[in-house]
Order: C-alpha cells, then sequence, then structure tokens
C-alpha cells in the first residue's frame, strides 16, 4: 500500500497518513484534498512511504488531487520545514502560508484568453470610485490593485483572467467613464538594455560587487542614506541577473505605499516579465502571478514578506528593501521574519542577497562588523543639489505653543506657505487627543475591556480604543462627578490638523493616519495631491515616512519624540532613530534644501546628537553598547512565551507552570538558556483578556533552538484548555 504523509493547516505537530487509491499518482509537495474529522481540508504531500502505524480500519484515503496548483518543488518543502523548526511553527500551518488562495475559481486559469484591451483609470474613475465601493470588497481589491499599477493601467492579460463578475464591473465602470481604453505597455524584445536613469561611481561599484558575487551565497548590507540611490543598485542588479536568464525576487516592507516602485520597474526593465505578490491582491491576480513565478515565467518577483515563500526555479538574486523595517515580522499566525528567512533562502539556493537601508537594523550591522556580511555603501544623495537638511529642536514648553506645536514651528510652517513650499507635521498619534480628563476629579476615561486610555475622536464624536475598537459616545459630563468641563489631554493628528487650520485659514492642509485613507484609494489621492503640488502642510502618523519622494517638501516637524526614548520596549528607541532618519530624508530631496525640527526636552540624547550629524551609525553603536551590556539582540537571542485568558488567576497559573517547566528543562540540558519569571503584558489586559509573558533567553542560539522544542511540547502536554498562548522566536518587541 502506498501511504502519503500530509500536513495539514491545523495546529499539529506532525503529519496525517492517508491511503493512496490506486491510479492516483502523486508526488511528494502535491496538494491533495482529505478528510480530518469532519472537515474537508486540503495539504501538501511531505512524504510518500509504505507503511503507517496508523490501524487499516482508521485509515482514511486521498480523495483527490488539486491539479490546478503544480506540486510545490523540493527547495519550498525544506524551506517550509526549516520555518516551521526554527519558529516552533506547525509544519501544516507554514506550508498554508505559502500558497495563494486557491480553489475557489479553480477555471480562472483553464479558461482560454479572451483578447482583451489594456484599461487605464481615469482620473474621474479615481475620485469617484471610492464612494463607490465602500461595500464591495471585492471591486475594491480590484480597484487598488489598479491605482498602484504602473500608469494606472491594467493589460490585456491581466483583464482576460479576472472572473465574470468583475468584468461585468468593468463594463460598468467604462460606461461611467471611470476607465478607459489604453495601449498596451511595450513589449521590446529580450536583450534591450535596462533604461532609467545613470548610475553614480558608488552605485555602479556596488551593482559590480554583487554580480561578481553571484556564483554563490553572498549576503551584502547596502547602506546608503535616503534618497543615495538604492532602488537604482537593486534594479540595475536585478537586470544583470535577468539578463543572465535568472529570477530576482524584490521583497519591500509595504507595496501598497510604494507604487512608484513598480513605475520604476517598468521603466528600468522594460519588456521584463513582473509579477507582483501581496495579501491585498484579488485571489486570482495572485494565483496567476504565482503560477507564472514557479514556471519561471516571471523573471521578476516584487512582494511583501510573503513572496518570500513564492517558487522560483532560476532565482538569481534577493533583494530585501528597508530590511530594518518590523512589517517583514508576521506578528500573527506564523510568526516568522520575513528578512531573516529570506537570508536563510539565499544560502539555501546558493545566490546573493542584498539587505538595503538608510537605517539598518543591529543584527545586520553586527552581522557586517563579524564579517558575514559585505558592505556597500552610498554615501552621496543621487540627486546632485540635493543636500542634507538642517536640524533643529525645540522644548515641549516651547513659547507660544498653539493646541501643542511650538512656535518656532509654526514660524517656520509660515515662512513655508510664503514660498510656496510643503510642510511636512509628524506625530505618532492618530485621534482628537490620546485621552480625556476630568478637571474637577481626576477621571480619565479608559477602556473597559483594555487596560488602556480611551482616545478622543472628535469629528465623529466618540471615544475610541485603539486595542479592541471598543467605541462610545464622548459623554457630556464625568460619570463619577457629575462636572461638565472634560478636557482632551495630549494632541493626535485631528488636534493638529483643526490647530493648523485654525492658524492659517488659507493654507491647504491635509491629514494622512489610518483613519483618513481608510476609504479605498483615499492614500493615491492625497499623494497625487501632494505630488501636484494642491496642499501646502500635511500632518499625519508614520505613514508618511516611508519611501516617498515630494520634490516641494522643505519642513518637516516631529512632534512627541521623547515617547519612545523611555519606552519598556527595548527597541522603541531603534524604531524611532529609523523613523527619524528615514522623516528626515523626506526634507529637500531635489533641488531645495530642507529643514527638520524635532521637539524633544532632551537633545542631548545620543539619539538626537546623532541625528544632527546625520549619523546614523554613531547613534546605532550607542545602542549596540547598551544592548551588548543588558544582553539583548543582537547580543542574545529571545522567544517570547505569550499567553491570555480572561481570568487573571488563569493566566498567573498557567505562566507560573510555564516557567517551572522552563527552567526544569534548562537546568537538565540546557543550562545556557535562562527562562524569567512571568510578567504582565505591557498591555496587562486587552478585549477582555489578561495578559502575561514568560520570556526565555541565551546567548547561543543553538542552545536556544535545542531548548525550544522541549519546552513547547511540555507546555502543549499541559492539560486545561482555557489559555491561549503563543510563542514567538525572535520577537520584535513585548506586547
Ligand atoms: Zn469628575
Ligand atoms: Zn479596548
Amino acid at each position: 500500500m502506498t501511504i502519503a504523509r500530509v500536513a495539514l493547516p491545523v495546529a499539529a505537530d506532525s503529519a496525517f497518513d492517508y491511503w493512496l487509491p490506486a491510479g492516483l499518482a502523486i508526488e511528494r509537495g502535491a496538494l491533495v484534498r482529505v478528510r480530518l474529522g469532519r472537515r474537508a481540508l486540503v495539504g501538501v504531500v511531505v512524504d510518500i512511504v509504505a507503511t503507517t502505524n496508523v490501524s487499516p480500519e482508521k485509515l482514511q484515503p486521498v480523495t483527490a488531487v488539486v491539479r490546478e496548483m503544480a506540486a510545490l518543488p523540493a527547495d519550498l518543502l525544506d524551506l517550509a520545514r526549516f520555518v516551521s523548526d526554527y519558529y516552533q511553527e506547525p509544519l501544516g500551518l507554514v506550508l498554508a502560508q505559502m500558497l495563494p488562495p486557491f480553489g475557489a475559481e479553480p477555471a480562472a486559469l483553464a479558461r482560454p484568453r479572451a483578447a482583451a484591451s489594456a484599461q487605464r483609470l481615469t482620473s474621474e474613475g479615481r475620485s469617484a470610485l471610492p464612494q463607490e465601493l465602500a461595500r464591495a470588497p471585492r471591486a475594491r481589491a480590484l480597484f487598488e490593485q489598479w491605482c498602484n499599477a504602473p500608469g494606472a493601467l491594467l493589460t490585456g492579460d491581466d483583464i482576460a483572467l479576472l472572473p465574470s463578475h468583475l468584468k461585468r464591473v468593468l463594463r460598468r465602470w467604462a460606461d461611467a467613464g471611470w476607465i478607459e481604453e489604453a495601449a498596451e505597455p511595450r513589449q521590446p524584445s529580450s536583450g534591450v538594455p535596462a533604461g532609467g536613469r545613470m548610475l553614480n561611481d558608488d552605485q555602479r561599484k556596488a551593482v559590480a560587487a554583487i554580480e561578481a558575487a553571484r556564483d554563490g551565497f553572498a549576503p551584502f548590507l547596502l547602506d546608503g542614506v535616503t534618497g543615495s540611490g538604492k532602488t537604482d543598485v537593486y534594479l540595475a542588479a536585478a537586470a544583470a541577473c535577468i539578463a543572465r536568464r535568472r529570477q530576482a525576487l524584490l521583497l519591500v516592507p509595504e507595496i501598497n505605499l510604494t507604487p512608484q516602485f513598480a513605475q520604476r520597474i517598468a521603466d528600468m526593465l522594460p519588456g521584463r516579465c513582473t509579477v507582483t505578490l501581496h495579501s491585498r491582491l484579488a485571489a486570482g491576480v495572485r494565483r496567476r502571478c504565482w503560477r507564472q513565478a514557479a514556471d519561471g515565467a516571471a523573471d521578476l518577483v516584487l512582494g511583501t514578506r510573503l513572496a518570500v515563500f513564492t517558487p522560483m526555479p532560476r532565482l538569481g538574486l534577493v533583494v530585501v528593501d528597508e530590511e530594518h523595517d518590523a512589517s517583514f515580522k508576521q506578528q500573527d499566525g506564523v510568526h516568522y521574519h520575513g528578512r531573516d528567512v529570506a537570508v536563510w533562502r539565499a544560502r539555501q539556493r546558493g545566490v546573493p542577497i542584498v539587505l538595503g537601508s538608510a537605517t539598518p537594523s543591529l543584527e545586520t550591522l553586527v552581522n557586517a562588523e563579524r564579517g558575514h556580511y559585505r558592505e556597500l555603501s552610498l554615501p552621496q544623495r543621487a540627486v546632485a543639489p540635493a543636500r542634507l537638511p538642517e536640524i533643529e529642536f525645540f522644548g515641549s514648553r516651547d513659547g507660544a505653543a498653539t493646541d501643542g506645536i511650538g512656535g518656532k514651528l509654526l514660524a517656520a510652517i509660515e515662512t513655508r506657505i510664503e514660498r510656496g513650499e510643503q510642510s511636512l507635521v509628524f506625530i505618532n498619534r492618530r485621534g482628537f487627543a490620546p485621552s480625556l480628563l476630568c478637571s474637577s476629579c481626576g477621571w480619565q476615561a479608559g477602556c473597559t475591556r483594555c487596560s488602556a486610555r480611551l482616545v478622543v475622536h472628535r469629528d465623529a464624536g466618540v471615544l475610541r480604543c485603539h486595542h479592541c475598537g471598543h467605541a462610545e459616545r464622548l459623554p457630556r459630563a464625568c460619570p463619577e462627578c457629575g462636572n461638565v468641563d472634560l478636557q482632551p489631554l495630549g494632541r493626535g493628528t485631528q488636534r493638529l490638523e483643526r490647530a493648523l487650520a485654525q492658524r492659517f485659514p488659507a493654507a491647504r492642509i491635509a491629514r494622512i493616519d489610518r483613519d483618513s485613507t481608510r476609504r479605498v484609494g483615499a492614500f493615491a489621492t492625497m499623494r497625487d495631491r501632494v505630488e501636484a503640488g494642491e496642499i501646502d502642510v500635511l500632518v499625519g502618523t508614520q505613514m508618511l515616512a516611508k519611501g516617498h519622494d515630494f520634490p516641494r517638501l522643505t519642513l518637516v516637524g516631529v512632534l512627541g519624540a521623547d515617547n519612545a526614548l523611555y519606552s519598556a520596549d527595548f527597541r522603541a528607541t531603534e524604531r524611532l532613530a529609523a523613523l527619524l532618519f528615514q522623516v528626515a530624508g523626506r526634507a529637500g530631496r531635489a533641488a531645495l534644501s530642507g529643514e527638520v525640527m524635532v521637539e524633544t526636552d532632551f537633545p542631548t540624547h545620543p539619539l538626537f546628537r546623532a541625528l544632527s550629524a546625520h549619523d546614523y551609525r554613531a547613534f546605532a553603536r550607542a545602542l549596540q553598547a547598551e544592548r551588548r551590556v543588558a544582553c539583548l539582540p543582537p547580543y542574545a537571542y529571545l522567544a517570547l512565551l505569550a499567553a491570555e485568558a480572561p481570568k487573571r488567576d488563569a493566566v498567573d497559573a498557567f505562566l507560573a507552570a510555564v516557567h517551572m517547566t522552563g527552567r526544569d528543562i534548562a537546568g537538565d540540558e540546557c543550562s545556557a538558556v535562562e527562562v524569567f519569571p512571568p510578567v504582565p503584558a505591557v498591555l496587562a489586559r486587552r478585549a477582555g483578556m489578561e495578559r502575561g509573558q514568560v520570556l526565555a533567553q541565551s546567548a547561543d542560539r543553538a542552545a536556544l533552538q535545542r531548548f525550544l522544542p522541549r519546552w513547547r511540547s511540555a507546555i502543549a502536554a499541559r492539560p486545561g484548555r482555557r489559555v491561549r498562548w503563543s510563542l514567538d522566536v525572535d520577537p520584535l518587541g513585548f506586547a
């Protein structure tokens, strides 16, 4: 009898055995349909064997083979195994994570291609469609894809592959004038050299070094100040890789924020087949892109962290842009770090990998110091006249503060408005004010389900919890003492927007945060307006910090920077530094020089001194020294076991046992591992659940890796299912 060992998308440590009916030919990596109890599931065949321990009467058959998906190649199965072992995640869940959504529309790819012409989104469409699509998620996904496509153009092939209900939608959009026919993008014959701008000396050297290392695993840190043209290096290296008939994989932190990227690729790699992969693509499109990568038709795969799992038979180069960015780490479901998995994959496939950043993570810097990664640097800004901005500091009690905006900053904004230049005011808090306070008895509005304050959202007239989504009406009087004088405390983006509008009534002010961009396409529209010079002052959260070139932006104000300096999270200052250096890089990127004004009461903090000197490395060195003393990453390895339950007692008892078990295992044979006593989570209560955690730490990664599977299986074997828990290996922070 032939037995298929199938990894299923369930939280189980091992694969499940099924017998293979005669006539069903399969191979390792094939996708099969099976039953588990009453559920019909799709799993991946990880092995084919002749015997099983399952008794014959219990052994079930493989129901069918999923033919619309090719079998996963062996290197992807190995990659899944690595992720499963390293991150302590069930193999079946890891494999499920790797695959695009499938099965719902199996016929989509078999259908012959109808002759459809390319369609471009019109500007009317761009402004009218967002309202139309509020309740149509699938059409909305299509619209977003359109907004982010190069030239707002979907090709005839893209359109031919859409399911029929979306094609009907398109006919309606065409009738309304929201889309129009357009010429197909040029498809020059192969062998055309990459276009785009000329590379400077540093860029050329970097590309040559990457290309010279093409025959084996070679990790590079590409360290380039903001605006130094890292993207040109990536794309030139990709072009060289593709010219050798190999595939390039380019990972970026957030694809919806970087449509310029797709445009640059189209410009620099004309005629090459580029596919995009991220979770917000329509399922059919994502399947098609995945398959084009898997069968080798795609030359370049551009995607977010999940694209690291794309099968690519001719892989020749991996690039991770903004490698320090926290969004490469998946925080829920299967915990994995896309950048670290990318490095493993490059080693597995024996190809170069480029990690690019203006503010490299400490992990990557230490790897470079130790000689594991080779460093390439781009010290100059690519556009010749652009200079690094002046950095200035002002105190939180600076002069005539208007709703929390210092007088100096207001004066600087005024000058920009007069000159017709743009300003950006940045604060990492959305809403109107982070809290509501009774001036008489000291009551503050808190969330009943979380250990957190409720945020004032004045426009909507509500108090909202940013952790669980709970919302309630703004009270007219204090629920404790009846006092009607309730004060919004602190400042958020909405409050700043209002204050600026009052101070500069003629200025065109826009706010960009999660609330203002919730409507589909709103972000793209706002970005277009900024680029077109229709905005004078932008107020927003960190959404603004990533990858945008606004040539008329000459002033950046940063408020509330001190919040992160004394945070309980050991990575908070590193993140703040990355953010400040990025934001500073936004000012004065073209011909106009820029200025950055940071509100802080600690201007001599090493971070701010380094910022003034435009010397990220100086700050990184200070931070490295701190981490080394404190035995924190990258000088130690961590695993965080987090647990939650409705009752505090249950969490505490569970974590006490988890701690004891861990200490026993560490004491027996993993003495290099230290297991710390349980502590409440930073947010001790969220959405009605009490939360806590236990940290395991070791200076020896291998020792921690030996310890973790034993610890996890001991915890999993405990009776009692009242407590939800998860293990996060290499956590980015303490939740
Ligand atoms: Zn009161
Ligand atoms: Zn809440």
